[in-house]
């Protein structure tokens, strides 16, 4: 698959990912080079947060590049969306194919670019992979609706692609959340243009760079690169039809107004601040584990990381073991598989959370590592709070967790509902009556009972609500499915008598 007639835009920044996926990836560096050289470019490092070594310089899109991938998305459209359902899936079945064959490699740039460990990167890429999966039943999720409503006459509803989409991606999954996006609309036979986070784009890039080796043809799938006023210009563009949001609560509500104002489909994935209630009757070595796990894993940088833990009635006084082992947890760089640990937050400033409140049972700022005294490390940190209090209100993503007390379940529910985000929740409990109660009660779009980080898988639909989600169709499952579609419903008459006659004739035709 020649990379020459992908427009500019999306080869430009194949040299951010060229090092690492093999023969594809010298061409399109070489192309790079030469186009870099045509004009004076605006450049983003992307820095390696457990040293701040310039990785790459991501080439900030410019607006004559951007009107070339919504004109080379829109030209595209013409022929993929009139391509068989099963081109599609044969497309959708292969990229997973070259997802898994590639994966050390995708997971490799996650490490470097973004600082997760080593198998945390591969579950990012893991939980990508997921939805590509499940798009490869698109046939099937295609299937519309049909009806005889009278004599001779059919009603049929047969789900359509909206044209170009947009997609604009937060730093945190690299691999996942564009995951979310490309093969659901593409699969649906929308093209699409993609804005990685010009944080770590790397993973984005070798996954297009795979959607041609999966034969995804030229303009179908275009990469743009930039911060706001690439965002703007995907906002304001009359080709473009919708917009999928991922990533922090300004950005979200920008780009959900300025997308809703220019007539586009927008949902938008926000901030998050998740609790785990921890009941007295809980298991309560699991109960710690898991809470611990999902509030330090990945730097706390995870939008359904549990950062919150209510502790209930006498599960209070597991708080001193809660530290104790918080504080057992390592902070390094991870670059092999069987390291279990926590790696660097993405950049110095997130490093350094404001003073926000409360009591610091466990301070992990200045902390070191060994070898990289450069790297953005905070080690746990747990703060003992009040619900006033910024530090609970906010979201921080990052490796801290917020206590709260509580005596009663019906206090915490009062806690959790009040709270105004509601992306993720969890209950520790061995009781299914305190289990049922809270998960019924709960205003919050994602449960885990005895489950840390109750992500749905893609057969479901993400399902985060309140202020973590703004839109009314969410991403993926059957929710991914409606948003990247639009139904169109035909009624048809076809008179019986109409019919051509149903035997040959062998008379000589008299017209009559
Ligand atoms: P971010 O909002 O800073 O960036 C996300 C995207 O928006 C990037 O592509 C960035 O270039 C762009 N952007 C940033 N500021 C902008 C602005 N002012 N105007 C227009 N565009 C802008 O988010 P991030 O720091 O990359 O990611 C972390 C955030 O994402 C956290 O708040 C986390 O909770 C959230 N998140 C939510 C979910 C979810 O499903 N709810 C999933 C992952 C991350």
């Amino acid at each position: 698959m020649p990379l020459a007639k992908l427009p500019r835009a999306a080869v430009r920044s194949f040299a951010t990912s060229s090092a690492r996926l093999g023969s594809l990836s010298a061409t399109a560096q070489s192309r790079a080079e030469k186009i870099s050289q045509d004009k004076t470019q605006t450049y983003i490092d992307v820095c390696d947060p457990a040293t701040q070594t310039v990785l790459t310089k991501v080439l900030e899109t410019t607006s004559s590049e951007f009107e070339q991938a919504v004109e080379a998305a829109g030209q595209a459209f013409k022929t993929w969306s009139r391509t068989s359902v099963l081109t599609r899936q044969r497309f959708v079945t292969d990229l997973q194919h070259q997802l898994r064959q590639n994966n050390e490699a995708i997971a490799n740039s996650i490490v470097l670019e973004q600082g997760k460990t080593y198998a945390d990167a591969q579950g990012d890429l893991l939980r990508g992979l997921q939805v590509v999966e499940t798009a490869c039943n698109i046939p099937t999720a295609l299937l519309g609706d049909t009806s005889e409503v009278s004599k001779d006459m059919d009603t049929y509803v047969r789900r359509l692609p909206l044209g170009v989409c947009a997609s604009i991606a937060p730093f945190n999954f690299p691999a996942m959340i564009p995951l979310w996006t490309i093969p659901v609309a593409l699969a649906t036979g929308n093209t699409l243009v993609l804005k990685p986070s010009e944080r770590d784009p790397g993973a984005a890039m070798m996954i297009a760079e795979l959607c041609q080796r999966a034969g995804l043809p030229a303009g179908v799938l275009n990469v743009v690169h930039g911060t706001v006023p690439t965002v703007n210009a995907i906002c304001d563009h009359p080709s473009i039809k919708a917009v999928s949001f991922v990533g922090g609560d300004r950005a979200g509500k920008h780009i959900y107004e300025r997308g809703r104002a220019t007539g586009k489909r927008v949902q938008a994935n926000l901030g998050a601040k998740n609790h785990a209630v921890l009941m007295p009757d809980a298991n309560k070595n699991h109960a710690l584990n898991s809470i611990l796990g999902a509030a330090f894993g990945a730097a706390g940088q995870r939008c359904m990381a549990i950062s919150v833990a209510v502790l209930v009635g006498n599960a209070q006084s597991w708080l001193p073991e809660l530290v104790e082992r918080a504080q057992k947890l390592k902070v390094i760089k991870a670059l092999s598989k069987g390291q279990t640990c926590i790696g660097p937050v993405i950049s110095p400033a997130a490093k350094q959370p404001e003073e926000e409140g409360g009591m610091i049972v466990l301070d992990g700022r200045g902390y070191d590592v060994p070898g990289y005294p450069d790297g953005n490390w905070v080690g746990p940190t747990i703060i003992e709070a009040i619900t006033t209090m910024r530090c609970y209100r906010e979201e921080i993503f990052g490796p801290v967790l917020i206590v709260i007390r509580a005596d009663t379940l019906d206090d915490a529910l009062a806690i959790v509902n009040e709270n105004k985000y509601g992306n993720g929740t969890a209950i520790f409990t061995q009781s299914g009556a305190t289990a049922r109660k809270y998960e019924r009660e709960v205003e919050v779009g994602q449960v885990g009972i005895n489950v840390p980080i109750p992500v749905p898988l893609p057969m479901f639909s993400w399902s985060g609500n309140k202020a973590s989600f703004l839109g009314d169709v969410p991403f993926y499952g059957r929710g991914g499915i409606d948003f990247y579609t639009q139904n169109k419903t035909t009624t048809a008459l076809w008179k019986a008598e109409d019919a051509i006659g149903n035997k040959a004739s062998v008379d000589m035709p008299t017209h009559h």
